[in-house]
């Protein structure tokens, strides 16, 4: 039987012991109505940096996970996080811009921002957390505008395009020190849910945009309701220390000073996105889809049992491989292979795992320890089964797979 380390815990509300994390306030609301409902311990602190070496992989520092939901503001976020664990850098991959499928969906939202905000060229975009500037660059090529990208991740070299001498980038942490940063167009994606003030950090973005009533400002995170929904335990990890709803999120928007102008999921429903623009101070709810608090709260009660079911899904298809002596690939080694890979053991079926991204070749996933290849490295060992970590790439990978003359089972997740 493959080995579940099955560490979630029941609802609070079934639990005879208190929990000390309860005892904090919400981070968006400053409610202390929280609900402790999901547990894991032990977990890398980190699922995208890369590290060098299996020992180092090994020996990677872990933290503990509590996700807590705030029955006031929808707000779910990871009560144990502790932000001495964080070691943002350099060697932090999280890229997907190697994806054909990725790169169109970037291409589509910039379009669309650049149609919904007007920028053009002498306006200014400022992106927090920009990663390695693919969106902040496309915004710039495509609108003529010039760029301010913010994040210690960022490398110069990797960007080649003539647009860059129009933008300026600051391998550093927003924070108040960049206040002064003026730009029309605020942009902040796959970041948010890195951080855990995060009244702090809405609050100083308004202060940044200050009485420039003009500016707009676009969001993009995971969307938390559909990891809810379908138990995906994979979308919750360490990095991950807040986690958000459409309601949720609009809530803490207007608390800050926006007005949510537009609220969507994009991406086959895995994204979150939010439009806004800075109001003179805290705005009413006007959106129908901001009105989430009760059916995100009974998801919330629900999701263990979400959990186990995949669990369980997975134990069937792992324990059907290994008896018939089959071998497994992974396909994707961002932060969901590192989460799955931190609560399922697919012991010697799992014989590869592998990444389109030709940076992560020959480095260690933290926790696991596992090396990731590229590829190619499937032709020669012929996998009976490919795990696919992002569902979203499966027509991809299978163009792929069928390209080194392959056909494995396919299970997307
Ligand atoms: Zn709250």
């Amino acid at each position: 039987m493959p080995k579940f380390r099955q560490r979630w815990s029941e609802p609070l509300a079934t639990t005879a012991h208190p929990r000390s994390a309860t005892a904090l306030p919400c981070q968006a609301c400053g409610s202390t109505a929280l609900e402790s409902f999901y547990e894991l311990n032990g977990v890398p602190a980190h699922s995208c940096l890369l590290l060098p070496t299996r020992a180092q992989a090994l020996a990677f520092p872990r933290g503990d996970l509590e996700l807590v939901f705030c029955h006031d503001c929808g707000f779910i976020g990871n009560a144990r996080f502790d932000i001495g664990l964080n070691r943002y850098s350099a060697a932090y991959e999280e890229t997907q811009a190697f994806s054909p499928r990725f790169l169109k969906f970037l291409d589509e939202i910039c379009h669309d921002q650049i149609r919904k905000s007007g920028l053009s060229p002498g306006m200014t975009a400022l992106e927090i957390g920009c990663g390695k500037g693919e969106f902040l660059t496309r915004l710039c090529e495509l609108s003529g505008c010039n760029g301010i990208g913010l994040d210690p991740g960022y490398h110069p070299e990797r960007n080649q395009s003539i647009a860059a001498e129009r933008m300026t980038f600051i391998r550093d942490l927003y924070g108040p020190r960049y206040a002064h940063l003026q730009a029309e167009y605020v942009s902040c994606r796959h970041t948010l849910e890195h951080i855990a003030p995060v009244q702090e950090f809405m609050r100083l973005v308004r202060e940044t945009i200050g009485s420039r009533r003009h500016v707009s400002v676009f969001f993009e995170l995971p969307d938390m309701e559909r990891v809810l929904q379908t138990g995906v335990f994979w979308d919750v990890y360490y990095e991950h220390c807040t986690y958000f709803t459409r309601g949720s999120l609009a809530r803490l928007f207007r608390a800050a000073g926006f007005d949510v102008i537009g609220l969507y999921k994009a991406y086959d429903d895995q994204y979150l996105m939010i439009e806004a623009k800075p109001a003179p101070g805290p705005t009413p709810s006007r959106l129908p889809q901001e009105d989430d608090l009760a059916s995100t709260a009974a998801l919330v009660r629900r999701f263990s049992k979400e959990v186990e079911l995949r669990l369980q899904e997975l134990a069937a298809a792992a324990q059907r491989w290994r008896r018939s002596g089959q071998k497994v690939a992974i396909w994707g080694s961002g932060s969901k292979s590192v989460s799955l890979m931190s609560s399922v053991d697919l012991g010697d079926t799992l014989q590869a795992i592998v990444d389109i991204n030709p940076h992560k070749h020959g480095k260690f996933l933290a926790g696991s320890g596992r090396e990731i290849q590229s590829p190619d490295a499937l032709t020669a060992l012929r996998p009976d089964a490919v795990i696919i970590m992002n569902s979203i790439y499966t027509e991809e990978i299978r163009h792929e797979l069928a390209s080194r003359g392959l056909k494995p089972e396919l299970l997307p997740l």
